[in-house]
């Protein structure tokens, strides 16, 4: 008998079963604080899924909290062997980021939902494998107010600067891809925001 066709096409079954929220915005936007903020107040469990880097770790940075900081080889030979559910070179400074498949099961075990905060080309990756993954874009109110925070936090050069604002350009233009966008104008309003979106989706996947 000939095979069924015409059917919606199956999607291929993601590599971990786990339900994903990406949230994804320039850094500097603010995002750190708010995932911070939400895995303390969120109504369902979210598990901060760490990414791996060959960037070097700033000042305050902790490996194992912040990123898993590896050599550049390192990241190749786990990039070989499959262990990313994606990764790429971002923003042109040469760096790796990537997220780790052992993470995601990580979030399982917990019960929780994993939580990676990754770039928009990492996001975009990541919709594919999870199209049911919510989704949101962080903006900040204006290119002035981002470029102001960036200054503010004191740790990069112009140079640096003014390429993640011509990146943080570039990604704007994919902000319509997310589900949701939400502008980080004041830090207590946009988590408000961000919690009674995840209430929303809760609910309907339980509806
Ligand atoms: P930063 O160096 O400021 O910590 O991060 C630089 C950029 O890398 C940010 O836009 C951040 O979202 C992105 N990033 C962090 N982790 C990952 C990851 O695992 N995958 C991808 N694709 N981007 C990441």
């Amino acid at each position: 008998m000939a095979a069924e066709t015409g059917a919606a096409e199956a999607q291929p079954k993601p590599p971990v079963d786990v339900p994903v929220i990406v949230l994804s915005g320039p850094s500097g936007s603010g995002k750190s604080t708010i995932v911070d903020r939400l895995v303390r107040e969120s109504p369902v469990k979210l598990v901060k899924v760490i990414s791996a880097t060959t960037r070097p770790p700033r000042p305050t940075e902790k490996d194992g909290e912040d990123y898993y900081f590896l050599s550049p080889e390192e990241f190749e030979r786990r990039r070989q062997a499959g262990e990313f559910l994606e990764c790429a070179e971002v923003h042109g400074s040469g760096y790796w980021y990537g997220t780790l498949l052992s993470e995601l099961r990580r979030a399982a075990e917990q019960g929780g939902w994993a939580l990676p905060e990754i770039d928009v080309q990492g996001a975009l990756r990541v919709m594919e494998v999870y199209p049911d993954a919510l989704t949101i874009f962080l903006k900040t109110p204006s290119e002035e107010e981002y470029e102001r925070r960036l200054r503010k936090r004191g740790t990069e050069s112009d140079e640096a600067i003014q390429r993640r604002l011509q990146t943080a350009r570039n990604e704007l233009q994919y902000a319509h891809r997310y589900r949701y966008q939400v502008i980080n104008d004041d830090l207590d309003r946009a988590v408000r925001e961000i919690v009674d979106i995840i209430s929303q989706w809760e609910e309907k996947a339980h509806a």
